[in-house]
């Protein structure tokens, strides 16, 4: 039984006190028997702050991205070890938004997940096709090699650590979602793939989240698809009230 996970995403939103808001209004909301694991990804500048509001309720803590060295002169740039000492569990590795506007590779996102792994942190690694790619047919060839390509050289026991989200491009705050059907056909498929990869075991075990306009009012039935194992929410997060209600419908 794959406990879901629901993600928010907090991009470049939010300052210091904004962030305080927010992160009150989820705790506050919080229903008391939680199911879904709860992880929230705020800006750097507000990890530490959020961590030490959480630490007496059930919401984990991830950043939206880090390097993949252990230090030295990378100007601007976070380290593993900065995001551990601030409380981080998570990091949101190979988003779409890294890889579009920031140019991250495959083979970049390669060396992040074995970075962040290696470093006791667990990488929620993103993979999706864009709508071109789609529409010519690519997404099952386009997921394929970025998981593969991602996942290089990464143990079984490294493989473990890992959440993979699948985040259709054409999806990402843009008000359109993967239908439900479309969304449970690439989860299967990236399901099998692991399989291949790894073991059935591990693909049977993998959590594979959704992400792109995952709403209030669309998120039941996404989740409630077979190989979706929770969701990885950008906008909606913004507002505890939707995340909330986002948190509730994974129960
Ligand atoms: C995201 O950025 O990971 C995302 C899914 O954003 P949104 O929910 O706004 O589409």
């Amino acid at each position: 039984m794959r406990r879901k996970i629901i993600a928010g995403n907090w991009k470049m939103n939010k300052n210091l006190s904004e962030s305080i808001n927010l992160i009150s209004g989820i705790k506050n909301g919080l229903p008391q028997n939680v199911s879904a694991e709860v992880i929230v990804c705020p800006p750097f500048t507000s990890l530490e702050t959020v961590h030490s509001l959480i630490e007496e309720v059930p919401v984990h803590l991830g950043a939206q991205n880090m390097y993949f060295e252990n230090s030295g002169a990378f100007t601007g740039e976070i380290s593993a070890d900065m995001l551990k000492s601030v409380g981080c569990e998570f990091v949101i590795l190979g988003h779409s938004e890294r890889r579009h506007i920031f140019g991250e590779t495959d083979e970049i996102v390669n060396k992040k997940i074995k970075q962040a792994v290696s470093n006791g942190l667990k990488p929620i690694f993103c993979v999706g096709e864009t709508l071109e790619e789609r529409e010519n047919g690519k997404e099952f060839d386009v997921i394929e090699n970025q998981i593969t390509s991602g996942l290089a050289e990464i143990s079984g026991d490294d493989f473990n650590k890992i959440v993979i989200a699948y985040e259709p491009v054409w999806a990402i705050g843009t008000g359109k979602t993967a239908s439900p059907g479309q969304a449970q056909e690439i989860h299967k498929f990236i399901r099998e793939l692991i399989s291949k990869l790894y073991s059935q075991i591990q693909a049977e075990n993998v959590r594979i989240l959704y992400g792109g306009s995952v709403k209030p009012n669309n998120a039941a039935d996404l989740l409630s698809q077979p190989d979706i194992d929770g969701a990885l929410v950008g906008g909606a997060c913004l507002q505890a009230e939707s995340f909330l209600q986002i948190i509730e419908a994974a129960g």
